[in-house]
């Protein structure tokens, strides 16, 4: 396989599902080495196996994003084997929904620890070689829910829009050293996360979707490409909005 992601290597976290593998899968067609990451080791194996079928180049590993210690040594291990790292997206996330008054400590913690401090531990664990390097990409999913809020989500919300601070800080800081952040704030996307919902939300929120109907992992994995790839060689400390235009 080759394409613009040719001779780089990139880190995909949550890459065995959803939005995730499909970055994957994306990353790897354009030509990209991708360490597909998961917290379940056969959803990471599934993925890496699919890549390789195809002639890719994929690595699986297993790595809990709220486990701090197991991603210091996830990093060391790859930058080992790999070399370097071009392509960081912190992409792992979930939902604990319910309302304010309702919400435990538990599920608080649990959505800012995996969706927000995930991120952030990714992203320190590859600081140092990104800039000796003078080289990285770093690209967050989060959700248009931190862009407006949502009834239900407070937790999700809040961590989705501190992704948003934490990117656009990382691109602040880091800028001068050829590193460059950016967020993905993905509408509705036809995942495990959107199976979930029951079928009249679906269709009431079908309604406030200007181009009518959710969104695929695929077009979330076109957006990376872009932000991860030399077209988005001059975006840094950008919200790249992908919703079908229900955000606007
Ligand atoms: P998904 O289908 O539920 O998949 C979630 C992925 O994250 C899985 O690969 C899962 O790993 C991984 N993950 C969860 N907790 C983890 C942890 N503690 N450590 C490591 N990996 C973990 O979700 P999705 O819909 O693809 O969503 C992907 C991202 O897009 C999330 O950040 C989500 O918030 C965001 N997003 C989704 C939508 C949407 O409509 N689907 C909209 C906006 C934003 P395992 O498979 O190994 O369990």
């Amino acid at each position: 396989m080759s394409g613009i992601l040719e001779n780089t290597t990139a880190i995909v976290t949550g890459a065995g599902r959803g939005i995730g593998r499909a970055i994957a899968m994306k990353f790897a067609a354009a030509g990209a080495t991708v360490y597909c990451l998961s917290r379940t080791e056969a959803n990471a194996a599934a993925v890496a196996a699919e890549i390789t079928d195809a002639g890719g180049k994929a690595r699986p590993m297993a790595v809990d994003v709220a486990d701090a210690g197991a991603i210091e040594a996830c990093a060391a291990a790859i930058l080992k084997e790999a070399g370097s790292v071009d392509i960081l997206v912190n992409n792992a996330g979930i939902t604990r929904d319910g309302l304010l008054m309702r919400m435990s400590d538990d599920d608080w913690d649990i959505v800012l620890q995996t969706n927000l401090k995930g991120a952030f531990l990714w992203t320190r664990a590859l600081t140092r070689p990104f800039m000796k390097q003078r080289r990285g990409a770093i690209i967050n999913i989060a959700s248009v829910v931190g862009l407006v809020g949502n009834a239900g989500q407070a937790n999700y919300a809040a961590s989705k829009a501190g992704l948003i601070g934490l990117t656009k800080s990382t691109a602040k800081e880091l800028a001068s050293r050829g590193i460059r952040a950016n967020v993905i704030a993905p509408g509705f996307i036809r995942t495990d996360m959107t199976d979930a919902l029951d079928q009249k939300i679906i269709d009431g929120v079908k309604q406030q979707i200007p181009l009518g109907d959710f969104g695929t992992p695929g077009n979330i994995a076109d957006a990376a490409l872009f932000l991860a790839g030399p077209t988005g060689a001059y975006i840094t400390g950008q919200v790249l909005t992908v919703d079908g235009g229900m955000v606007m």
